[in-house]
């Protein structure tokens, strides 16, 4: 195991001794990472800066807004969910802490990304062990040293290290895993899960479709499209991968999109301090080396020194070239030239199902018929990444792109067992005589007429 705050075998016990169960004590916990993004805030972002290059516009507000939420409502989400009964008894679903949960996290938001589920974790009442990314190095320091500092440490704790220290960790038994990254580790997650029978959430990656129909705004598709795909030099799972247009709507978006680049970034987007670079060398080279497919229509430009890569439209792109072989998690924007919809559809539905499609129609029809015809982890017409700001959305995959969901009270409900409870009246025994042997006629239709789900809708009188 890595450096760890404050070791972590411990954790079990303090789970065990029912500490973090209280509503007072969750409060507590939260209101303590709300004072760590508050009080860490510059560090925070100077950390995702060494990290990550320039990130401007990203911030803390997501969280913030994500520890509000849950402030603003856990006393409510905690409350039993009492359902109907056939019985005279006390009938609800308890939510219930899974017990000591793990968290681990990729690079691309290093602090949003532990945050988020940590927030719906200790919301749920359970013990933590969160593994920041060891790529996002600065960022891994930042939270190691200083997130001790504010939580409880019988029950949270932060252990660093790569593939060997994780691997090691995931030999342990935990009650949850939490998984952000890409689908192959995820893959290696689920395996180690499986040997201790733990459930998993998969948030995993892949590539975004987006369909660009002939009837739309070209302008405000163009300007969606590249905010989506730009921001954060395109590190974002829930980027547009790549788009499926017409030639025609191809020729119209090339003018709009770089008039788009160049409003937001300047001319020299290298000189912009809202446009960032590639996380490392290794990632830098694997995307320059996708810029080979179809022609490079805008953009294009790389420098090794900076791990700077141009916001990059690729035209014309086949899809046996290399841009369309894996997640390009940078700034690179290959078009996919069909003929219409129903060949893009066939398209999205011949590979693995994304974390989110997105369609842009000014026919409502169009964009209604990709989402019906579609399967994806999330959708989102006429817009990109607008459906995460929503915390009242569950956010995940499905196949491929993941397993489970988050955001908002979704957090919370993935961190918590929902057990169901019975609680019987001691006595009224007569009443439960029809249940024992020995049964007769009279007994069994008395059964029968008591635990009996009528369909709705049927008439037995005609
Ligand atoms: P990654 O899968 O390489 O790493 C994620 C985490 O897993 C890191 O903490 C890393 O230390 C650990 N890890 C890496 N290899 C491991 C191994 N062999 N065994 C055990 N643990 C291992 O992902 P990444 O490069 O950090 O992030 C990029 C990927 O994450 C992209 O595919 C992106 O789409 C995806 N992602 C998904 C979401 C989402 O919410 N769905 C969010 C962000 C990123």
């Amino acid at each position: 195991m890595g450096r760890s705050v404050s070791g972590g075998c411990h954790l079990r016990a303090s789970w065990l001794s029912g500490k973090t169960r209280p509503l007072e004590y969750r409060v507590a916990q939260l209101e303590a990472l709300g004072r760590f993004l508050d009080d860490k805030k510059e560090e925070i972002l100077e950390a995702t800066e060494l990290d990550m290059g320039k990130v401007r516009g990203a911030g803390i507000w997501g969280s913030l807004n994500e520890l509000n939420v849950t402030l603003n409502n856990l006393c409510h989400w905690m409350k039993d969910e009492h359902v109907d009964k056939n019985l005279l008894d006390s009938a609800f679903i308890r939510k219930d802490p899974y017990g000591v949960v793990l968290i681990i996290a990729p690079w691309n938001y290093p602090i949003h990304l532990f945050l988020v589920p940590l927030i719906g974790a200790i919301a749920a009442g359970n013990c933590a062990i969160i593994k920041p990314s060891e790529i996002s190095k600065n960022t891994e320091r930042l939270v190691a040293e200083t997130l001790s500092c504010y939580l409880d440490n019988d029950c949270f704790a932060v252990v660093t290290g790569g593939v060997q220290e994780t691997t090691r960790l995931l030999e342990n038994k935990f009650d949850y895993i939490f998984f952000s990254g890409s689908p192959p580790v995820g893959q290696i997650v689920m395996t180690a899960a499986a040997k201790h029978l733990t459930p998993v959430t998969l948030e995993l990656g892949g590539k975004n479709p987006c369909y660009v129909s002939d009837t739309c705004d070209v302008t405000n598709v163009a300007r969606r499209v590249a905010w989506g795909r730009f921001f954060n030099a395109g590190q974002t799972c829930i980027a547009p991968d790549y788009l499926l247009c017409s030639v025609e709507m191809q020729e119209k978006l090339m003018p709009a999109l770089r008039a788009a680049i160049t409003e937001f970034f300047g001319p020299n987007p290298q000189e912009s301090p809202d446009f960032g670079r590639i996380v490392n060398d290794k990632h830098f080279r694997r995307i320059r080396a996708l810029l080979c497919s179809g022609r490079v229509a805008l953009g294009g430009q790389t420098d090794e020194a900076e791990r700077y890569i141009a916001p990059t439209v690729l035209a014309d792109v086949l899809p046996s070239d290399p841009a369309m072989q894996e997640e390009i998690f940078g700034p690179v924007l290959p078009i996919v030239v069909i003929a219409n919809m129903d060949e893009a559809i066939d398209f999205i539905n011949a590979r693995p199902r994304p974390l989110v499609v997105y369609a842009f129609s000014c026919d409502s029809k169009v964009v209604n018929q990709v989402l019906e015809r579609t399967s994806s982890g999330g959708f989102c017409g006429n817009d990109t990444l607008m459906h995460l700001m929503l915390s009242s959305l569950p956010f995940g995959g499905i196949g491929n792109s993941g397993l489970g969901k988050y955001h908002g009270k979704f957090t919370f409900d993935t961190f918590s067992h929902q057990r169901g409870c019975l609680h019987r009246n001691m006595g009224l025994e007569t009443l439960n005589t029809p249940r024992y042997p020995p049964y007769t006629q009279q007994k069994l239709g008395l059964l029968t007429t008591t635990f009996e789900v009528k369909r709705r809708g049927t008439c037995t009188l005609l």
